[in-house]
């Protein structure tokens, strides 16, 4: 399955589509759009990259929220992307965190996902390091 991911031309979220899709509907307005005629940031098969890169592009554009839906994702998807934005703008808040801290902001958000797999992610990214062993900061912080 190819995936691309483009900014909507009328309410300017960022969403991941699937290629096959010639017309695909906007997830956010419900419009819809020629896939041809949208800057692709980024084509590919992995789902994973592409949710991603629109995670990236959306902070990029400034965007009121992250968009990032593939075509055929689950909504339980949409959620997890979205709200693991919410529990890093929870975090950067701390200078330094542990595991406990992020199953701490997990469980407030109600996000379905584990610490381990949250730091995990996060440090693919190079968005955090690991000082001290159990102990986390991020690469920039916003607020710094
Ligand atoms: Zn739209």
């Amino acid at each position: 399955m190819l995936f691309v991911v483009v900014v909507c031309p009328a309410c300017k979220r960022v969403q991941v589509a699937e290629a096959r899709t010639a017309r695909p509907s906007c997830r956010a307005c419900g419009k819809p759009f020629e896939l041809t005629s949208r800057k692709a940031f980024y084509q590919g098969e992995d789902a994973d990259e592409a949710r991603r890169v629109a995670a990236k592009v959306a902070l990029q554009v400034g965007g009121a929220g992250i968009e990032a839906v593939a075509e055929s994702a689950a909504a339980s998807e949409r959620e997890r992307v979205a709200s693991l934005e919410d529990v890093v703008r929870a975090l950067s808040r701390r200078a330094e965190f542990t595991a406990e801290d992020v199953t701490d902001e997990l469980r407030r958000l109600r996000v379905t996902s584990t610490a381990e797999r949250v730091v995990e992610a996060l440090r693919r990214e190079n968005r955090l390091y690991e000082p001290r062993s159990g102990r986390f900061r991020w690469v920039s912080s916003l607020d710094a």
